[in-house]
């Protein structure tokens, strides 16, 4: 799907002078501090973090033991769980921070909240709870309430322990289980563990000079204060009425909540870094005749359609049709895919560069063919290539800059806001008197516990994880190491990736789930694979990746490069989740030996 805007041809394109004009553009911005520049939302900031949504129950500590621990209930830990039931799991527990099921869609809450992936691909099985939703693009709270739906068919709220985080793991050889402990005084057993406490999920500040002067209201969008501002996830923010408002913050979250602070706020200040790329959104109601005329499998054949395309693969038809399935061969730049091997590299990387322009050129037309003030039109225009960013789409964003309680500050050149008042927020020398500022800052990423170090992980011999992987992860497949029997991992770390994330959560989910039924079925002693077929893994996600470096230190600087110091490169299987697909079925066919350890051969394994 692409606006009918004209693009620019090719063959008028300099890609010399662009490239030149994105390296200015870059370097306005990177700062010496990195990703050092944030601030947790924890400790002296630890209000910003705090679930305003659900108040926190006392309970006495656990001392019980389950089978399966499943840390982390949103959609990857709900399959995880889903599938384990479905594999005649009885004792399952979910465990959360947060005060319900949901992840990502428990904790963001703000007015204008939507999935930026089709729902009927993005939202797991639909057809197992008989839903459709309501919208191309459904709502966060419609998403959310079908997270507790699925909790709730397959019975997963029975044992689940909420505002519950996880403070250890230790690994006890004669038991054959985990001890878990937990920040509420908890010390259960668990057979098997997995984790999958998501990538983008500790809110993030900018840490800001004086940040804590600020006598107005503040809050994080993850965090979103109703009894403040008012109104609902659909807008009616009455409690903005008459006030100045701050939003720092423009990336895919700053798209869906800026029109309706916009509509709603005596006036609203935009404070802007680096503007992301608005695509059109085309969002409509679901037709429900079209509904109807789904078969059973509808959702697994479309979900699959939209991978392959959006992997490279050939397809007969794509079946989806939106902005990520028009612009496949620029997502491969950072996310995982088949590449087109008939041409040579340097050809390849030619014709890339010129569909990246052709795209980005139409895009910066449609920010001037939609911002009436050329001034705050040519800030809003994108300067990298496609992929730099996370792609944004919306039909209201850019429209918001035509009212005229709205004015966009450009913050490039003081590398953000440079510092916080008693009264508001100051760029340059000039301070903008705010009631309230809101953050629209984003997350850290790729934080589970189990990498950043929060969740420490005491594998076989008293061994940390951390210090297995010393030198790089470690892991078969991306799901388990050596050292650390029946643990499993979900998240993007030595396995695939696509814009579809909960796709990749599901297969994810199920493939655990037939490696932990196989262990139970053979009477394995446990789950854990052989030294051998990690390194041999870690091998092919070396030798198979596609170097990224050189793409990555073009690109304006954020979570995707680690602020302009780093690249992913090693830490995903680059042939795509389509061979990743391959490579997992053919492994489950093989009869998964590599990491089913029997009672008789456990002497030769320490
Ligand atoms: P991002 O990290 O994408 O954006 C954070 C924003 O804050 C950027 O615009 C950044 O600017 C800006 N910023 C940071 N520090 C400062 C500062 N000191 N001064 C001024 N501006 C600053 O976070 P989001 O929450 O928008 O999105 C995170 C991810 O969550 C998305 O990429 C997406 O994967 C997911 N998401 C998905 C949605 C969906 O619909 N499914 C909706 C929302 C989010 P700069 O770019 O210059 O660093």
């Amino acid at each position: 799907m692409t606006e009918s805007s004209p693009a620019s041809p090719s063959d008028e394109i300099d890609l010399a002078a662009l490239r030149a004009k994105y390296a200015a553009e870059r370097d306005r911005r990177l700062r010496p501090d990195g990703p050092r520049q944030y601030r947790r939302a924890a400790g002296e900031y630890g209000y910003y973090a705090k679930d305003p949504y659900t108040p926190r129950a006392e309970r006495e500590p656990r001392a019980d033991r389950v089978e399966a621990l499943v840390i982390g209930a949103g959609f990857g830990g709900l399959l995880t769980a889903v599938h384990l039931r479905k594999a005649g799991l009885e004792s399952v527990r979910l465990m959360d921070e947060a005060g319900d099921v949901g992840g990502t869609w428990y904790w963001n809450r703000y007015p204008g909240i939507h999935c930026d992936v089709e729902s009927y691909v993005y939202m797991p099985l639909l057809e197992e709870v008989g839903t459709i939703p309501s919208r191309r693009y459904a709502p966060g709270e419609e998403i959310r309430r079908h997270a507790v739906a699925l909790a709730e068919k397959f019975d997963l709220y029975r044992d689940a322990l909420f505002h519950t985080r996880a403070t250890r793991l230790t690994w006890d050889e004669a038991g054959h289980e985990w001890t878990v402990e937990t920040d509420r005084g908890d010390r259960m057993r668990a057979r098997f563990v997995i984790t999958s406490s998501g990538t983008l999920t500790q809110p993030k500040l900018p840490g800001i000079p004086g940040i804590e002067d600020f006598r107005g209201h503040t809050f994080h969008t993850s965090r979103w204060d109703y009894g403040y501002t008012g109104g609902d996830q659909e807008g009616g923010l009455t409690g903005l009425a008459g006030r100045r408002v701050a939003v720092v913050g423009t990336g895919a979250t700053g798209l869906q909540v800026i029109p309706h602070v916009g509509r709603d706020a005596g006036h609203l200040y935009v404070f802007q870094r680096t503007p992301s790329t608005v695509d059109v959104r085309d969002n409509r109601p679901t037709d429900p005749e079209w509904a109807a005329s789904l078969r059973p499998g509808w959702q697994r054949e479309r979900m699959q359609n939209f991978l392959e395309v959006l992997a490279g693969e050939p397809v007969e038809e794509s079946l989806v049709q939106d902005g990520w399935t028009a612009t496949t061969k620029l997502q491969r730049k950072i996310l995982s895919g088949a590449v087109d091997t008939s041409l040579p590299a340097e050809e390849r990387e030619r014709r890339d560069e010129l569909a990246d322009a052709l795209t980005m050129n139409r895009l910066r037309e449609r920010v001037a063919a939609i911002v009436r003030d050329p001034a705050t039109a040519d800030a809003l225009k994108p300067w990298y290539r496609y992929m730099c960013k996370r792609p944004g789409f919306s039909d209201e964003y850019l429209q918001t800059f035509n009212r005229p309680n709205v004015t966009l500050v450009d913050t490039a050149d003081t590398g953000g806001i440079t510092r916080m008042t008693e009264r508001g927020v100051v760029v340059g020398e000039t301070e903008y008197e705010v009631d309230c500022v809101i953050f629209a800052t984003g997350f850290e990423t790729g934080v589970s516990g189990v990498l950043s170090g929060t969740l420490p992980v005491i594998g076989r011999g008293g061994t940390a994880l951390l210090e297995a992987w010393s030198r790089g992860p470690r892991t078969l497949h991306g799901f388990y190491s050596h050292g650390f029997p029946n643990l499993f991992q979900l998240g993007a770390l030595q396995n695939a990736n696509s814009a579809n994330f909960v796709h990749i959560l599901q297969d994810q989910a199920e493939h655990i789930a037939a490696v932990i039924a196989r262990g139970r079925e053979v009477d394995a002693a446990y789950i854990e694979p052989s030294a051998e077929a990690e390194a041999a893994w870690v091998r092919t996600v070396r030798e198979t990746a596609t170097d990224l470096r050189a793409f990555q230190a073009e690109c304006t600087p954020g979570y995707y490069n680690a602020e302009g110091t780093a690249s992913a490169t090693g830490m995903m299987y680059s042939p795509g989740p389509v061979a990743f697909q391959r490579v997992l079925r053919e492994w489950r066919d093989g009869g998964m030996h590599d990491v089913l350890v029997h009672h008789d051969a456990l002497s030769t394994r320490a």
